[in-house]
């Protein structure tokens, strides 16, 4: 059977008109970026698993990164596809018009279907231009709440903005211990902080900080930096807390989002309900701020599904989402119909039967059974 006419790992010439690029499902974020930059050129999204992620499993899984916040997920870069569905048929679609009202859109609802409605073989992207040019800020303030009103500030003051990542002190503990480095500030330790990024195809450092200046009396710290060196490590303290929570324990991994009004009270609130649940269990919150995207992650001798039953059903009530950007899988089957109505989830399982008829599509991932 001849799935596609190209090699898995193809990489398209990138067209200089639409600023798009056709690469095949099996190509790595980072050969199609370094492909893309050859033509001055990026791919919005971007990821600490570039190295491994395939564009295929990029739009499998509707994956984020750090730059949702101004580019959007993988959903909003895919103007093109081709898949072979549950039922045989290929469907291919790659033209990359902006501008193509003919139906319903089979890209985009490939885009999170974690693989049981097709396999992905080939994906059209839209590209950004290049930014070569890029600030970091790192802040430290008292709690989630001005951090929040920092981000807002500065959403509104810089549209340079790319990413916002909050994390705390706890949690910057562990990763300054597993990676023996020092600490961001010397003489003082913020609860909670705030790293903000700006890119451009010029300097954005001052309209980054002239955004700062409406909250600078509410900002106990502030690193700045546009070198590249001193930018990787400000966002060190940030990547590394995957690793070294990983490091401390083995975690139950929760990714959320909730509205952003409610994201500080969120943080607040969802200590106390995990050690309501399990009392000597220590919960780590870091994340992607701007998208109003929480990862909790809870480690603990006690910590057990009803942990993660009690903060699922705490962000279904403040409006959230229970799986910001990790899909569904079969861990959050039990928990889906806290986001989805029944009326939804019907639709979803007549949507997979048509595509999928005989069900050999990833056949335990993502829904319930009725
Ligand atoms: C260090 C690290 C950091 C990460 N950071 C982020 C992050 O910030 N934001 C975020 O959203 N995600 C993040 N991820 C998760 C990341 O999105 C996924 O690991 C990656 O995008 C999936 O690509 P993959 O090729 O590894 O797919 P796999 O892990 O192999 O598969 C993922 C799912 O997609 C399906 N799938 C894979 N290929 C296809 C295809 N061609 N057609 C149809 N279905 C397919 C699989 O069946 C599976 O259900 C991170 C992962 C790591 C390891």
């Amino acid at each position: 059977v001849v799935l596609s006419t190209r090699r898995l790992d193809h990489l398209g010439p990138v067209d200089p008109f639409s600023g798009q690029v056709t690469v095949g499902a099996g190509a790595t974020l980072e050969a199609v970026q370094r492909h893309a930059a050859a033509s001055g050129f990026e791919v919005a999204v971007d990821l600490a698993a570039r190295g491994s992620a395939t564009i295929g499993g990029m739009v499998a899984t509707n994956a984020g990164g750090t730059r949702v916040l101004r580019h959007g997920p993988m959903r909003a870069q895919v103007v093109g596809i081709e898949a072979v569905l549950g039922t045989g048929r290929i469907v291919s679609h790659l033209g990359g018009l902006l501008k193509d009202n003919t139906g319903y859109d089979l890209a985009s609802l490939l885009c999170g279907s974690e693989g049981t409605l097709g396999v992905v073989t080939a994906v059209r992207l839209r590209l950004v231009g290049a930014a070569p040019f890029r600030t970091t800020a790192l802040l430290g303030v008292a709690d989630a709440a001005i951090a929040v009103d920092c981000l807002v500030a500065v959403r509104r003051g810089a549209p340079t903005l790319e990413a916002a990542e909050l994390f705390f002190d706890d949690g910057l503990d562990l990763v300054v211990e597993h990676l023996g480095v020092t600490p961001p500030f010397a003489s003082s330790r913020p609860r909670t902080y705030l790293l903000l990024e700006a890119a451009g195809a010029a300097d954005p450092t001052d309209e980054l900080l002239a955004a700062l200046a409406a909250v600078g009396d509410r900002i106990d710290e502030t690193a700045v930096a546009t070198d590249a060196g001193r930018r990787a490590e400000l966002w060190r303290y940030r990547e590394a807390h995957t690793e070294a929570i990983n490091a401390a324990g083995v975690p139950h991994k929760l990714d959320v989002t909730l509205p952003l009004g409610g994201l500080a009270s969120f943080c607040d609130e969802v200590r106390d309900v995990v050690t309501g649940v399990a009392p000597t269990a220590r919960a780590f919150l870091f994340g992607h701020a701007g998208d109003g995207n929480v990862h909790v992650n809870v480690i603990g001798p006690d910590v057990s599904d009803d942990v993660d039953r009690a903060v699922l059903e705490l962000v279904a009530r403040r409006g959230g989402s229970i799986s910001a950007e990790h899909g569904i899988g079969t861990a959050k089957k039990a928990f889906l119909h806290l986001g989805r109505s029944d009326d939804e989830l019907d639709t979803f399982r007549r949507i997979k039967a048509a595509l999928d008829p005989a069900g050999i599509l990833n056949p335990n991932a993502l829904l319930p059974s009725s």
